[in-house]
């Protein structure tokens, strides 16, 4: 029987010997392959986050630190759908007079356009990005961002079927509702650049279209277009209407905060290594294309708030959008956008202010085993 459990058995002075033991180099034996006959290992230097030649299966050693430490605090905020309770948010839909009928408008529309964001999400990571991206430690990462986004879909349709949604309705919005197709059509096309089969990097024109890929699918679709969404349960959430589904929003929050600052390092990342790409022409279409994101949810935001419900209004999002967009510019180096925006919900920062995140936690339904259980017999 091998069990971890006992204790005693390895203590740090012996973790530490057993460390400097591993790294001691063997003797190569007389048909091993060694840097002397010509090869290369990998070296930190070599390693580029697109267009290397280093081989992308050798993680170590580190260059990209940061993507390796996101990969470890990603796996730390592991979260599942069914961990929450969803009967008070089944019990008050059913209620007649539990929602007014904009609070339920809310709700669809924002499930309609979240319960196939997240699919294209993951079509864009698993599908592009990952092949484009040469960096082992990014790509690690991604692997993760993939699930995470698996996670949110789960969620929303977890949601769907609890409250027993017509899913015909909720999962062809993206098809039927205007307001959330034309966010849609403005996506996919940069989704598909990193997707075509044909597509690789390598000239200037090519680097270009992915780091402008990369930047809308991190600063518009996941660090805008989703903000108008989460900011409208958590305002439920806050009046203590649909809590559960507001639970699975701020977890979903707190990951897709998480990509956003991923996928903008990797901006910043890939603008250092090749500076050439960030041509002033590149830098205005990236502005009009933040100018179009913005009046896109704003108007997602009146399609879904005719009138003001929970406190919001459409306007307010307005100035919340300038006020996220002017932050997006500045995060990868852009002159701001909208002088003077100001952020009308100071309540959605503390939700995503990673340190404020312990109370959220102690809501939580299950705890995880992590590890010093495994036991074989
Ligand atoms: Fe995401």
């Amino acid at each position: 029987m091998l069990s971890f459990e006992e204790e005693g058995k390895f203590t740090p002075a012996a973790g530490a010997a057993a460390a400097v033991l591993a790294r001691a180099p063997s003797a190569p034996h007389d048909n091993d392959r060694t840097e002397a006959d010509g090869y290369q290992r990998v070296r930190i230097d070599d390693k580029r986050i697109i267009n290397s030649k280093a081989d992308v299966n050798q993680l170590v050693p580190f260059k990209y630190k940061w993507a390796w430490e996101k990969y470890i605090a990603a796996c730390a905020n592991h979260w599942m759908p069914q961990e929450i309770n969803m009967s008070r948010d089944i019990a008050l839909w059913k209620d007649r007079n539990g929602l007014t009928e904009d609070e339920r408008r809310v709700v669809r529309r924002n499930l309609g356009f979240f319960v196939t964001a997240d699919s294209l999400a993951a079509n864009n990571i698993v599908l592009g990005t990952y092949r484009h991206i040469t960096a082992p430690e990014c790509r690690q990462y991604l692997l993760r961002q993939a699930f995470e986004e698996a996670i949110h879909t789960h969620a929303y349709q977890y949601i769907v079927e609890s409250l027993d949604l017509d899913e015909g309705e909720v999962f062809n919005a993206y098809h039927e509702i205007p307001s959330i197709r034309e966010k849609d059509e403005f996506l996919i096309p940069f989704i598909h650049t990193l997707t075509d089969p044909h597509f690789a990097t390598g000239t200037l024109e090519n680097d270009q279209k992915l780091l402008r890929s990369l930047i809308v699918f991190s600063c518009l679709m996941e660090g805008l277009f989703f903000y108008v969404g989460f900011a409208q349960i958590l305002a439920l959430g806050r009046q203590n209407k649909m809590t559960g589904a507001a639970e699975q929003y701020m977890y979903i929050l707190r990951d897709e905060s998480m990509h956003c600052n991923f996928g903008i390092d990797l901006v910043n990342q890939i603008k250092q290594e090749n500076p050439s790409l960030w041509t002033t022409q590149f830098r205005e279409e990236i502005q009009h294309l933040f100018r179009r994101a913005v009046e896109l949810e704003y108007r997602y935001a009146e399609d879904t708030m005719p009138r003001g419900v929970l406190g919001l209004n459409a306007p307010m999002f307005k100035e919340y959008l300038r006020y996220i967009a002017n932050r997006r510019c500045q995060q990868i180096g852009l002159d701001t956008l909208y002088p003077g925006a100001n952020n009308p919900f100071p309540w959605m920062s503390e939700m995503i202010d990673l340190k404020k995140e312990r109370n959220f936690f102690e809501t939580r339904v299950i705890e995880y085993q992590t590890g010093g259980a495994l036991n074989w017999e």
